[in-house]
């Protein structure tokens, strides 16, 4: 099953889409993360999303578009999976639609995670990531087991993202109005669009996303 994860900066994607991918036993397609990865590798192309994510901009298409390919090829993509902070602009919708199709698939649904800017900034200001294995928690929200130390890996490497500055959070959320939300129209129009109120809390959130899921399901 293919699906994405759609809303603003800080609405919840990354938290959701962990959740639903070992629900449904398919991976978590992150481009976010991936381009994060290749930053920290000090790689030439980690070095030229550099100049986009410091300053809350999108990355190109053309270089989202050749991460996001390889990475579906990948074999445990096979069966399907869980598309997070992707598609961000129209052209990319489409590039996913061509890839899938070429791939003899089709997505199950666009589940988007309403969610105001108040509450992103807030998000945002409090969001802690494990360097380690990408897990996230927010300090007052969703926090670690234990201070300072990831729940998941063990790890004691839970940073603030770069771009979770307040200034940078207001800017990826204009890129967000400008360039994204178009997108929602796209998905709309060829009936995926479910959405979903990404306000309460992270279990109520997953509850609401496993119901539209199962619905979708169901139907298929
Ligand atoms: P969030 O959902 O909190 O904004 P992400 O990790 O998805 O965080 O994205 C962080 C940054 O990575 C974005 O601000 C943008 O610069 C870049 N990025 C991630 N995915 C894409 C994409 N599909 N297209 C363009 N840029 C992207
Ligand atoms: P995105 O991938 O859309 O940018 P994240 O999943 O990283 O969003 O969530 C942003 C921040 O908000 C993180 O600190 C996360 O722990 C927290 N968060 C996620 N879902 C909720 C929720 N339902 N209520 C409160 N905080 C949340
Ligand atoms: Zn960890």
């Amino acid at each position: 099953m293919d699906v994405v994860l759609f809303g603003p900066p800080g609405a919840g994607k990354g938290t959701q889409a962990r959740l639903l991918a070992a629900r449904l036993g398919v991976p978590q397609i992150a481009t976010g993360d991936m381009m994060r990865a290749e930053r920290a590798s000090g790689s030439e192309l980690g070095r030229r999303f550099d100049a986009y994510m410091g300053r809350g901009l999108l990355v190109p298409d053309e270089l989202v578009l050749e991460l996001l390919e390889e990475r579906l090829r990948r074999p445990d993509a096979r069966a399907g999976a869980i598309f997070d902070g992707f598609p961000r602009t129209v052209a990319q919708a489409e590039a996913l639609d061509a890839l899938l199709a070429r791939l003899g698939r089709r997505l199950a649904a666009v589940v988007s995670l309403d969610v105001g800017l108040d509450a992103i900034v807030e998000r945002a200001a409090g969001r802690r990531v494990c360097e380690a294995c990408g897990q996230t928690y927010h300090v007052r929200y969703n926090p670690p087991p234990s201070t300072g130390r990831c729940g998941a890996c063990g790890a004691d490497r839970l940073v603030r993202r770069d771009d979770d500055a307040e200034p940078v959070v207001r800017r990826r959320y204009e890129e967000y109005v400008a360039k994204t939300e178009p997108v929602l129209a796209y998905y709309e129009a060829r009936g995926l669009l479910r959405r979903v109120d990404g306000t309460g809390s992270v279990d109520v959130v997953t509850r609401s996303i496993g119901e539209v899921i199962d619905a979708v399901r169901s139907a298929r």
